[in-house]
């Protein structure tokens, strides 16, 4: 059955958290810019914490989760419809208790930690009590983790771990990482590497430098080059099983893409929005901008471009919630990833260019737009790799043609076709 409605009772969810981050959330992004992942001060906490009981009383607190991890089990759909609304802002994923990078760790602590890990790390994580990091990244390798060098070596009861990791978002003010280092240089890199829970206050975690986005201020920045240097941890901090890291990896990158995609769209209808009212606001030339060709254009391209996305990333996300596994549901996941940066960045653009010299400044939100477009296109893998997914994800539902011509030459479809009613062509040339 194919159903494009939202069932009335979400749908007021969905009014009152439309208004909600609006109203209440959105002013915050201004206030305070690029800081929502730096644990409250006094000050912020009387805003943020009331808004975050909002959210609770209304059964919206990390919806990514199931009931048993306290999340609602809306599911990946519902999920959807929620996080295009809150992709308008930046501090809404902390409010509702859905930010990446912590959704994808609380994600992989719940699927393979023990209940000591649990309870250490995922309980204050799911509260929104503490931050954490993902450090899988190296200075000389990235988009293939089979390159990886940091290392941990056995030493009685504990692992020892060497190395260099980069751009380790919010390293800074992450109570715990989550590294991802080799354990069995011997083996194949699948095999070989094993993720460890490191509390960041761990002597010889080091952060060298915290490297900045473009807008960010010289060594300001939230993703952190750090040096592991004879990081000691214990037996116990190995987070599922030695040698499964790469399973790891990929329990979390897979919901973490899809999030992304979801809100992705949230930020690339606020840029169409903004669109339109410049088009039907601003006049030159004797009319209006929207009554101009080109600007009808950049209209029509732009919703044509999110409402497919949009569209994709709903289905993707009813299948996740169908096959309950993201390896079935790869190929799509791989294909929203791939689609993602590039309507962003299209729809942000033309918004920056219907707005002029405005559009340009740091006065409207376009270049941040543009700018998010990049790194959705290099953030959990680039997108070069993700074609590659894709197209060998296609690619294998597909044999190779019997002989030299195609299945599709016409001239033997056509010879069969001909076999095929060859009494009814007789009769009819009979008739004739
Ligand atoms: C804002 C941001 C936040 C991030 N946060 C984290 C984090 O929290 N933790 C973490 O561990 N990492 C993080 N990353 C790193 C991210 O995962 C890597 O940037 C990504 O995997 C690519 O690695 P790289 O930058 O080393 O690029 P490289 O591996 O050097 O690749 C560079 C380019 O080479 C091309 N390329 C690479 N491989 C192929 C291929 N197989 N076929 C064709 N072309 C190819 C692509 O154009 C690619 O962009 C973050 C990145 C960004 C931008």
């Amino acid at each position: 059955m194919w159903d494009f409605e939202t069932e009335p009772e979400f749908q007021q969810k969905l009014d009152w958290v439309d208004t909600f981050v609006r109203e209440e959330v959105e002013p915050i992004d201004l206030l305070w810019p690029h800081q929502q992942f730096i644990p409250l001060d006094e000050a912020r906490r009387k805003v943020i914490d009331p808004l975050k009981d909002q959210v609770r009383s209304h059964d919206l607190w990390a919806c990514h989760l199931g009931p048993d991890l306290g999340g609602q089990g809306y599911g990946q759909l519902k999920l959807a419809l929620l996080n295009e609304i809150l992709g308008r802002s930046s501090w809404a994923p902390v409010v509702f208790g859905t930010q990446a990078p912590d959704t994808g760790n609380a994600e992989i602590i719940a699927h393979y930690g023990t209940p000591e890990q649990k309870e250490r790390y995922l309980t204050p994580l799911l509260n929104g009590e503490m931050f954490s990091c993902y450090s899988m990244t190296e200075p000389h390798a990235g988009a293939d983790p089979r390159m990886f060098t940091t290392r941990a070596v056995k030493d009685g009861d504990e692992w020892v771990i060497n190395g260099w990791k980069f751009f380790s978002s919010n390293a800074k003010t992450a109570s715990f990482l989550i590294v991802m280092v080799v354990t069995d240089p011997d083996v194949s890199a699948y095999r070989g590497m094993s993720m460890f829970l490191v509390p960041s206050d761990t002597p010889g975690v080091n952060i060298v430098r915290n490297v900045g986005l473009a807008y960010d201020p010289m060594n300001e920045g939230s993703h952190a080059l750090i040096h592991y240097e004879d990081v000691r941890v214990p037996a116990d901090a190995l987070l599922g099983g030695e040698g499964q890291a790469f399973a790891i990896a990929q329990t979390r990158l897979g919901g973490g893409r899809i999030h992304h995609a979801m809100r992705t769209i949230g930020l690339a209808q606020k840029a169409l929005d903004m669109m339109a009212e410049r088009a039907l606001s601003r006049e030159t030339a004797g009319s209006l901008l929207a009554d101009k060709q080109f600007v009808q254009g950049y209209i029509a391209d732009s919703y044509a471009q999110l409402v497919q996305f949009r569209l994709f990333v709903l289905y993707t996300a009813w299948e996740i919630d169908k096959y309950k596994d993201y390896k079935r549901v790869r190929k799509d996941i791989a294909t929203a990833k791939v689609v993602m940066p590039t309507v962003l960045h299209d729809i942000a653009w033309r918004a920056m260019q219907v707005h002029g010299a405005l559009g340009t400044t740091n006065e409207m939100p376009f270049f941040t737009m543009i700018h998010n477009a990049a790194v959705m296109g290099l953030a959990d893998g680039p997108t070069e790799v993700h074609k590659v997914t894709v197209a060998r994800q296609v690619l294998h539902d597909y044999k190779p043609s019997a002989d030299v011509w195609p299945t599709e030459w016409i001239p033997r479809k056509l010879e069969a076709a001909r076999a095929k009613y060859a009494d009814y062509i007789e009769h009819e040339v009979g008739n004739l």
